[in-house]
């Protein structure tokens, strides 16, 4: 085990595009470091770049307290699952996990312990025999985390492991691969642009976008304090709504006017965000979770001031929620990097109407077409600088 230190990392290819900038990171001993960001933001050149595939243009990589900057792959301990793991069809699945061991002529009897180790924690020991024809998706995925697991590396890179596979698979993959890590104990850095199976397997998730690192926390943080805009639309499903308000002061506390309504900002929830202040008069980004949003006709004890009218335009009843669209009179948020997140608010836009979704509870009766009230838990409600996309704060 070893941890994995990257310091003002830089990817430049060699057309002059700029795929990471000054990444600083560090992957923690035994840690389960998850990577998410949309296709393109730089994830896997990033987990090229600590594998040796690529070359780090400026910066300084530490594996172990080592710099490994010119260190050839082979040379630095770790081992790589990717997408399309290619296992040797002609091969049983004992000789698939063997392959590396062989090829470095390590003692037969260690080899055969070796594959009956990771045979057993992969519960593939009754496979061994057969060719990957004759295995299932998720134990061929499992083959090529034997083939990784027998060279006892420092490292664990994986690369969108799980895409291949069916929704179903991919859950109990995921739950599997977790488990495994925490067993085995390595170091792990995976990437994936599924934001669901990074909350779901990481320890702390690293959010990268346009080669830039968004935020690193525990999923939990992430969830409940995103540092930016984009962070706060990429995490959490359904995503988080984003409408425009204008800060006014109210007897006590703040308001925030959307559209034509406002809601109130009680002094309690000033207090936790006293950068709110600063905004008066100004519009900020006003962001809303789908599980801080109830049907009012449900929580009728609700405060009045903290209730919005809406219209419904689709409701999916799921048995045990009802997810509910609909319009509200505000301006959604169109930042630039939330752009491509939200293209459904962002066709409402010109109308200055925010789609918005919520998770009412399943008692909920609204129905299309139907103008409703919300209430709105103003307490979980998150605000943002629109020109920075920072979170305001303290
Ligand atoms: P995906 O999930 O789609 O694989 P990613 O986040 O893993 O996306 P990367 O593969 O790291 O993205 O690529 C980051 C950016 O660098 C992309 O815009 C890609 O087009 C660009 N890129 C990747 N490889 C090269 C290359 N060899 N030369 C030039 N540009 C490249």
């Amino acid at each position: 085990m070893a941890d994995v230190v990257l310091e003002d990392v830089n990817k430049e290819y060699d057309n002059g595009f700029k795929a990471v900038a000054d990444l600083n990171l560090e992957i923690n001993e035994g840690e389960f470091l998850v990577m998410v960001g949309p296709s393109g933001c730089g994830k896997s050149t990033t987990l090229r770049m600590i594998a040796g595939l690529e070359d780090i243009t400026a910066g300084t990589l530490k594996i172990g307290g080592r710099v490994v900057n010119s260190l050839a792959p082979k040379d630095r301990d770790i081992a790589m699952v990717f997408q399309n793991y290619a296992l040797y069809p002609h091969m049983n699945v004992f000789d698939n996990i063997a392959f590396s061991l062989k090829l470095a002529q390590r003692p037969k009897a260690e080899i055969k312990e070796r594959v009956h180790e990771a045979a057993r924690i992969l519960e593939l020991e009754s496979q061994l025999d057969k060719r990957p024809a004759q295995l299932s998706g998720g134990q061929r995925q499992r083959v090529a985390m034997g083939r990784a697991i027998v060279r006892r590396p420092r490292v664990f890179l994986l690369d969108e492991p799980l895409s291949n596979l069916d929704a179903k698979l991919r859950v109990q993959m995921r739950a599997e691969i977790t488990e495994l890590q925490r067993e085995v104990g390595v170091t792990t850095f995976y990437v994936t642009h599924d934001q669901v199976e990074a909350m779901t397997m990481a320890d702390r998730v690293a959010v990268i976008s346009g080669g830039i690192l968004q935020q690193v926390d525990s999923p939990m943080k992430l969830f409940n304090e995103p540092d930016n805009i984009f962070v706060a639309a990429f995490i959490g499903s359904p995503s988080m709504n984003l409408m425009e308000a204008v800060v006014h002061r109210l007897d006590s506390g703040l308001s925030m006017q959307l559209g034509s309504q406002t809601l109130a900002v009680p002094d309690s929830i000033l207090a936790q965000r006293p950068g709110l202040e600063r905004y008066l008069g100004s519009t900020v980004a006003v962001g809303l979770r789908p599980k801080d949003f109830e049907d009012a006709a449900i929580a009728t004890d609700h405060p009045v001031d903290q209730r919005i009218r809406a219209h419904v335009s689709h409701i999916e009843a799921l048995g045990y929620e009802v997810i509910a669209y609909f319009g509200i009179d505000a301006k959604p948020v169109i930042s630039l990097e939330a752009l491509e997140l939200t293209e459904e608010q962002v066709a409402g836009a010109e109308h200055r109407v925010s789609r918005a979704h919520a998770r009412f509870h399943p008692t909920s009766t609204v129905r299309p077409n139907e103008a409703i009230e919300v209430a709105v838990s103003m307490e979980n409600a998150h605000f943002f600088d629109l020109e920075t996309g920072l979170a305001i704060r303290g």
